[in-house]
C-alpha cells in the first residue's frame, strides 16, 4: 500500500495543505469544487479565494466540510491521503472485473420501422439477418472467457423475439455450461413487447429472464415514433406489459424511452404515462446521433441545449411529483448523483471512465462481428467499421480484446489525462465516449468545446447543483443516488 508523508513532517503548525481539486464557475457568485474521488461541494467565489490563499478560518463550518471531504488536510491529519487514495481505488474497482455485459444481436429483422432506427431490417429473409447457432456457440465460448463472475446476457435486435428459437438455444446452452463455470448470470431481452406470447413468457419465467421494453410516452407519441403495421405499437405494449407482469412479476419488466424532436414538448405527459402504467421511474434518454436519426424528423430542431431544456422541465415535474408524495425516480440523474455523492461507480456503460466500450460491454452481431458497443455497430451500419474488433469466426479472445482500435480509443479518451477533461470539475461523474466523439469529430477524444456529450454533462451538473439549493431536493437526490 502507498504510504504518504505525514503533513506534520513539512507543514508548519497552524497551516493547512490543499489536496488536489478542480473547480468550475457556476455563475459570478458560486463555484463547484470536486476532487479525484468524486466529492463535490459548492462554495462562493470569495471563499474559494480565501481557501487557496491559505486564509480559511479553521474553526468555521466550511473548513470542516472541506476537511471531511478531502479538499484540504491539516498537519495532524495522518490518514487523509490514504483515505483519498482508497476512495479513488474504489472508484475504479470495476476495472478489475472486466466485461460483464454481453449483447447478442440475434436478428436484425423487426416488425417496427422506427424513424430513428439504424439497424433493423423489414425482411422475411431469415438466413441473411438472423444469428446462427454456430455463431452463437462461438460467442458463448468468448463469454465464458470473461474473468467477471457476474455476467449479464442481453438479447437485442431488430426485434429479438423474431428469433426466439435462438434465444432459447443460447439460454439453455449457457445454463448447461454454467453448471461447470458457476457464474452469476442474468438474462435480459430488449423488446417492444409487440410479439410476446404465452410460450415466450413461460420460458422467461422458468429461466428468470428480465424484459427491457420500449415506451416512448402516450399512445399518439409512441405510435408516431414507432410505426408498425396496424399502428398498434402502444396497444401491443400495454397488453404485453400486463401479461408479462402477471407471469414474471411486476419488477421483471422495465421500460426505456427515447427522446425524439416530437417528445420535447411532452415531458410531463411522458412521465404521466409511465406512472399510469405502474412504473416507479423513467430514464430520460437523449437520441443517439447516429445514422437515420440524424437525417429524419426525429432529430430536427434538436440540439443539446434544447434537450437540456426538456430535461430540466421534466426533472422539475418529477421533483414536484415527489414533493406531493408520489415516489418516482429519474434514473439518468440517479446514476450521475450516485457518482457525485459517493466513490462508487454504478457501472452505467455510457458514463464510464475508461470508456465502457469493450471492457464493460461487448456486442456479438448477428453475423459474428464483434463490436466495442451498441453504438459501434450502429456506426458500422453507416459504413464505418472502426470499432469492429473482429469476428467470432476468425478471432480469439485475446485478439479481440487487445485489438489496437479498442486499446488506443480507451487510452486516448481516458478523462484523467484527456485535454480539458483532466481539468474539469465534472470529470469524476462524467465518462469517456470515444465512439460518439469518433462519429462526430473524427477522433476518440473529440473537441470538447463543440461536443454535445460534454455540453450535456456540464448542463446536467448545473441543473442538479441549482436544484439542490432546495433542501427537499438535496434529500431526494441523496435517496435516488442510494437507489442505483
Ligand atoms: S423496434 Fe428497435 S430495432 Fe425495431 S425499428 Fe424500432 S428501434 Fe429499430
Ligand atoms: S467531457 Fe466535458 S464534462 Fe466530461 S469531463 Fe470532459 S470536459 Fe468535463
Amino acid at each position: 500500500m502507498t504510504r504518504f508523508l505525514p503533513a506534520e513532517d513539512y507543514l508548519p503548525s497552524g497551516r493547512y495543505e490543499l489536496l488536489p481539486f478542480r473547480f468550475e464557475r457556476l455563475d459570478d457568485e458560486r463555484v463547484l469544487l470536486s476532487n479525484m474521488a468524486g466529492e463535490a461541494l459548492t462554495v462562493s467565489s470569495a471563499d474559494l479565494t480565501t481557501l487557496v490563499n491559505g486564509d480559511l478560518d479553521r474553526s468555521g463550518a466550511l473548513f470542516s466540510r472541506l476537511r471531511a471531504n478531502h479538499f484540504l488536510r491539516q498537519p495532524e491529519d495522518r490518514a487523509a491521503l490514504e483515505l483519498l487514495a482508497l476512495k479513488l481505488r474504489t472508484r475504479y474497482a470495476r476495472l478489475r472485473d472486466f466485461t460483464s455485459l454481453h449483447l447478442f444481436v440475434v436478428t436484425l429483422r423487426c416488425d417496427h420501422a422506427c424513424r430513428y432506427c439504424q439497424v433493423s431490417r423489414q425482411s422475411a429473409d431469415r438466413a441473411s439477418f438472423d444469428m446462427s447457432r454456430e455463431t452463437a456457440d462461438r460467442a458463448i465460448d468468448l463469454l465464458f472467457r470473461s474473468p467477471n463472475q457476474a455476467l449479464k446476457v442481453e438479447f437485442q435486435g431488430g426485434e429479438p423475439l423474431l428469433n426466439f428459437d435462438l434465444i432459447r438455444y443460447v439460454v439453455l446452452s449457457i445454463t448447461e455450461r454454467n453448471r461447470q463455470h458457476k457464474r452469476d448470470i442474468q438474462f435480459v431481452i430488449t423488446t417492444t413487447l409487440s410479439l410476446i406470447s404465452d410460450d415466450t413468457l413461460a420460458f422467461c419465467r422458468e429461466h428468470r429472464i428480465f424484459l427491457s421494453a420500449s415506451l416512448d410516452g402516450p399512445e399518439d407519441l409512441h405510435n408516431a415514433n414507432r410505426p408498425r403495421p396496424g399502428a398498434d405499437s402502444h396497444a401491443r405494449f400495454v397488453a404485453g406489459l400486463e401479461k408479462a407482469r402477471d407471469v414474471l412479476g411486476p419488477e421483471a419488466v422495465s421500460a426505456l424511452m427515447t427522446t425524439t424532436a416530437a417528445s420535447l414538448q411532452r415531458g410531463p405527459g411522458i412521465v404521466d404515462e409511465y406512472l399510469r402504467l405502474g412504473f416507479h421511474g423513467i430514464f430520460l434518454r437523449h437520441l443517439s446521433p447516429y445514422g437515420f436519426a440524424l437525417k429524419t424528423q426525429s432529430y430536427q430542431g434538436y440540439d443539446t441545449a434544447r434537450w437540456l431544456e426538456f430535461y430540466e422541465e421534466t426533472l422539475t415535474y418529477i421533483i414536484d411529483l415527489n414533493r406531493s408524495g408520489v415516489r418516482f425516480t429519474e434514473q439518468h440523474a440517479a446514476i450521475i448523483l450516485r457518482k457525485m455523492f459517493s466513490c462508487h461507480d454504478p457501472g452505467y456503460v455510457d458514463l464510464m471512465n475508461p470508456s465502457g466500450a469493450g471492457i464493460a460491454a461487448i456486442v456479438f452481431n448477428y453475423d459474428g462481428g464483434v463490436f466495442a458497443s451498441d453504438e459501434s455497430r450502429m456506426l458500422m451500419e453507416m459504413g464505418d467499421d472502426t470499432f469492429r474488433l473482429g469476428s467470432v469466426h476468425e478471432h480469439g479472445y485475446d485478439e479481440i480484446f487487445s485489438a489496437p482500435a479498442l486499446l488506443s480509443a480507451l487510452e486516448d479518451s481516458f478523462t484523467l489525462s484527456a485535454p480539458m477533461c483532466a481539468d474539469c470539475a465534472c470529470e469524476p461523474w462524467c465518462g469517456a465516449d470515444p465512439v460518439y466523439h469518433h462519429a462526430r469529430h473524427g477522433d476518440p477524444l473529440g473537441r470538447k468545446a463543440e461536443s454535445g456529450f460534454c455540453q450535456r454533462m456540464k448542463g446536467m451538473t448545473r441543473i442538479f447543483v441549482k436544484a439542490m439549493e432546495d433542501p427537499f431536493v438535496a434529500a431526494l437526490f441523496r435517496r435516488w443516488a442510494l437507489s442505483c
